[in-house]
């Protein structure tokens, strides 16, 4: 049995990743500030005497005897990761220089939840791991955008300079249930407001794409990719090679859900990335033949059921 540490457990991502370690048999201590995240998340897990949930920020030292360490711990949301700038810039640096202290001092593999933002506005499509950026450091993204990249400055170098195990995974837009209502990313945004009968908000002309992955195929990429090869390092891309704008997506959700709800254009956010998609050829080869299968329209038929419940519910 092993023990493993979960920051950001609470949240989307990390409910789902607790559930699927739990049920592998491990001892999972999730760390959380509830910023975005939820108790109601993982209340599910509380009476099962391997689950311990700690409320602490990973901006603060965190002392436990571990042998793994997931670090999710930021908000994702445009929406939310630029209500408090400056806190989320600290909690992807500080946040990752104390869990890197932490891996070093009880020697802990450790995965950094990186993201296809570090490519910011690419210029170069699909994008391939070896591609570095367009980002804009002083624009309205670049607590989130500039806080990851160097967290993963911080993962090599703890890596390089401390012989620190670490893994690096660059996540593409991932949905499915367990996503709050009120989380303001696309997937969620569209789904509610159909189910309601509101505007469908789309930004800009909707001609914007991206790349969507069910949560399920994320997760067995995490698990990969901590359990793949002592020296590969990464970073890797887990996404979705399937490519849509705004505009088929919300054909989908409308259709899939039976709503009438209308298309609302608002203003397009400064520095939206206009295209994003994965080359996941690195994964492939390095994590066993690993693809993200699930077809948009089942993952948002799961999701559509979820958010239902929620509504319902609420
Ligand atoms: P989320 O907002 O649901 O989860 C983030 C969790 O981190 C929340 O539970 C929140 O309360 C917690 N948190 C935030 N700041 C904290 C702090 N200072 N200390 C402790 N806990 C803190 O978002 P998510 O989609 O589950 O994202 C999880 C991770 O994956 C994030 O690091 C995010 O950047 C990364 N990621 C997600 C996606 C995606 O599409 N879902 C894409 C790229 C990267
Ligand atoms: N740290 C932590 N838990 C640990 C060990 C370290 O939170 O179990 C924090 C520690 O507070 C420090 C950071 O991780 O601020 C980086 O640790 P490192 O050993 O690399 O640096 P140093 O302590 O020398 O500044
Ligand atoms: N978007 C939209 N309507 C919304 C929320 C987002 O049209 O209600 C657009 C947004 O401008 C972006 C895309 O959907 O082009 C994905 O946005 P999200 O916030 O989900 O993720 P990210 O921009 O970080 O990829």
């Amino acid at each position: 049995m092993k023990k493993i540490l979960v920051t950001g457990g609470a949240g989307f991502l990390g409910s789902h990743l607790c559930e699927r370690l739990l049920k592998e048999g491990n001892e999972v201590i999730c760390l959380d500030n509830y910023f975005t995240g939820s108790k109601q998340n993982i209340v599910e897990f509380l009476d099962n005497p391997y689950f311990e949930l700690v409320r602490h920020d990973v901006t603060e030292p965190y002392y436990a005897e571990v042998d793994e360490i997931y670090n999710l711990a930021c908000p994702a949301s445009p929406v939310h990761y630029q209500y408090n700038p400056i806190k989320t810039i600290k909690t992807s640096v500080m946040g990752a220089i104390n869990m890197l202290g932490l891996a070093k001092r009880v020697k802990a593999r450790i995965l950094q939840a990186s993201t296809s933002e570090v490519y910011g506005d690419p210029a170069v499509h699909p994008q391939p791991e070896s591609y570095w950026g367009n980002v804009n450091p002083i624009g309205l993204r670049s607590c989130y955008d500039e806080g990851k990249r160097c967290a993963e400055t911080l993962f090599m170098d703890y890596h390089n300079q401390n012989g620190v195990d670490i893994k690096i995974v660059r996540i593409f837009n991932t949905y499915g249930p367990k996503m709050n209502p009120e989380d303001g990313r696309v997937v969620s945004n569209f789904i509610v407001q159909a189910l309601k009968g509101e505007d469908i908000t789309i930004f800009g002309d909707g001609n914007q794409t991206r790349s969507f992955q069910y949560v399920d195929d994320l997760i067995e990429g995490f698990c990969r990719m901590m359990a793949s090869e002592p020296g590969f390092t990464g970073p890797v891309n887990l996404g979705n090679s399937g490519e849509f704008t705004m505009l088929e997506l919300a054909e989908n959700v409308l259709d899939l859900v039976g709503s009438k709800s209308k298309l609302k254009f608002m203003p397009l956010p400064q520095d939206d990335p206009k295209q994003r998609k994965p080359d996941t050829s690195l994964a492939y080869e390095k994590l066993n033949g690993w693809e993200s299968k699930v077809k948009l329209r089942d993952g948002l038929e799961q999701t559509i059921a979820y958010f239902d419940g929620v509504l319902r519910t609420s």
